[in-house]
């Protein structure tokens, strides 16, 4: 048995450290980067791996500050970001399909009604979790991931209709970024 902690002289930090996951365009190395007061120092960021500088259209962007909402993406300057609970789409999508074959089960072998039962079990079960997730900002324009920082309440949820716009620039901010010809 363990002896209660003392009191702490302010509320313990339940949020995940700041940090950024982006990825190099180039060699596609993947780095998680914390957000810290040395980073808020720097300016640019360029890749450990190709050493390519990642920078967006209008030069590199700001590096964010630790206990501040992200205003623009520190690798490509980016303005355009969204909201969204920190999961894996193909875990999310694995855990729906398997409540969905368990209630069926439970259906056919014991009765309808235990099933549906079951299924909203399942499906409580899940929203409760999904509820305690934490909400991370993404880029629209190079995907990158900021955790562990307060929301900007100027952003909203995943619109496809700002991914689709991003696409075309996502090209373009590549084709710049790697030097190739048009
Ligand atoms: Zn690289
Ligand atoms: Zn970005």
């Amino acid at each position: 048995m363990s002896t209660p902690s003392p009191p702490r002289p302010w509320p313990a930090r339940k949020a995940a450290p700041s940090s950024v996951q982006y990825a190099c365009p180039r060699c596609e190395e993947v780095f998680l980067r914390a957000v810290d007061a040395a980073a808020a120092a720097e300016h640019g960021l360029a890749c450990s791996h190709c050493a390519l500088e990642l920078r967006g259209p209008e030069g590199p962007g700001a590096a964010p500050r630790p206990g501040q909402a992200v205003e623009r993406c520190w690798i490509c300057g980016s303005s355009a970001l969204y909201v969204q609970k920190d999961f894996n789409r193909e875990l999310g999508f694995m855990i729906v399909v398997a409540s969905a074959m368990i209630s069926f089960l439970v259906m056919l072998l014991v009765g309808p009604f235990e099933g549906m039962v079951c299924l909203g079990g399942i499906a409580l079960a899940d929203w409760l979790v999904y509820r305690k997730l934490a909400d991370v900002t993404v880029c629209y324009l190079c995907q990158s991931i900021y955790r562990g920082l307060p929301l900007n309440e100027a952003h909203r949820g995943f619109y496809l209709g700002l991914e689709e716009k991003h696409k075309k620039l996502r090209q373009r901010w590549l084709r710049d970024l790697l030097g190739e010809g048009p």
